[in-house]
């Protein structure tokens, strides 16, 4: 499938002492504390932690959107100083143009990056079909369902052929069996796309376990790492791994951590 060949190798990813402080009426928050990580190219990781932990911060950071306060981002060992167009971000709210169809938000990046239409098209089409939405190509976002809108929106993040691939929740607005068919589908992408780097934001340790190579946990005030786990399972997955005795053995171990971030439990106690 053309969405196969042309996918560019995944880009590592560094953050070294990050840290990044908002000014509020209340005094400065600290949104995160120090944060150091290393995503290998082609990794795929989970930032999992409770809400207001410094996930969304972390991302937005990452993407070049917002620079931290102090410390470096790096991806493919060059400091992020400002959006790179091989870094694709998809949120939890779809954030599609409502007048345009599900293929033209597809085709947008191409289209403000000044892109011949052409050169895209075809794969736009390819991914859309790919996620199950043939036939819905001239749709606008309002004729599509919650989980249809979030297809086209990772559509659209996948049609430049990121080197990394960063998503914000991109799941937790859907209702739970849509949900489990988008993880599913994350799954089956990812293991065709050749080995684009990933890190997923979410608050399910379920998804964080089922999807990742590694789970970064977080806590708040301070909102910091406190954990790093490697996750075992190979590829490619299946969700019916969810019933395995490692994989729900894994769950409680991140369940015991995110006890810990939200300061219900010590450390000692994970
Ligand atoms: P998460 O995504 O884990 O829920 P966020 O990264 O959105 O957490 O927020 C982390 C902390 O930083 C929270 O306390 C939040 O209120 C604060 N924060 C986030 N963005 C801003 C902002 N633009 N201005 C002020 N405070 C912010
Ligand atoms: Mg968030």
């Amino acid at each position: 499938m053309e969405t196969r060949s042309a996918v560019a190798a995944g880009a590592s990813i560094r953050l070294s002492r990050v840290s990044k402080i908002f000014p509020s009426p209340k005094g400065p928050v600290e949104a995160l504390a120090n944060v150091e990580l290393t995503i290998a190219p082609g990794e795929f990781v989970s930032i999992l932690g409770p809400s207001g932990c410094g996930k969304s911060t972390l991302l937005i950071a990452i993407a070049g959107l917002e620079p931290p306060t102090s410390g470096t981002i790096s991806i493919a060992g060059r400091i992020v100083g400002a959006p790179r167009r091989e870094t694709a971000i998809v949120f939890q709210d779809a954030t599609l143009l409502p007048w345009k169809s599900a293929l033209q938000n597809v085709l947008y990046p191409s289209e403000i990056g000044r892109q011949p239409r052409s050169a895209h098209e075809p794969k736009a089409r390819a991914l859309l079909q790919r996620v199950g939405l043939a036939g819905f190509e001239d749709r606008r976002p309002k004729q599509l369902s919650g989980g249809m809108r979030q297809r086209v929106a990772l559509c659209r993040a996948l049609v430049q052929d990121p080197d990394v691939l960063l998503m914000d929740e991109p799941f937790s607005a859907l209702d739970a069996i849509t949900r489990d068919e988008m993880a599913e589908l994350m799954l089956d992408l990812w293991g065709e796309g050749g080995g684009r780097t990933a890190v997923f934001v979410t608050h399910s340790i379920h998804e964080a376990a089922l999807l990742s190579d590694r789970v970064v946990v977080m806590r708040r005030r301070p909102c910091e790492v406190i954990a790093d786990i490697t996750v075992p399972f190979a590829r490619p997955r299946r969700t019916t791994i969810v019933d395995d005795p490692a994989f729900v053995a894994l769950c409680a171990k991140l369940r015991g951590l995110i006890e810990v971030s939200m300061g219900r439990r010590s450390n000692s106690a994970a």
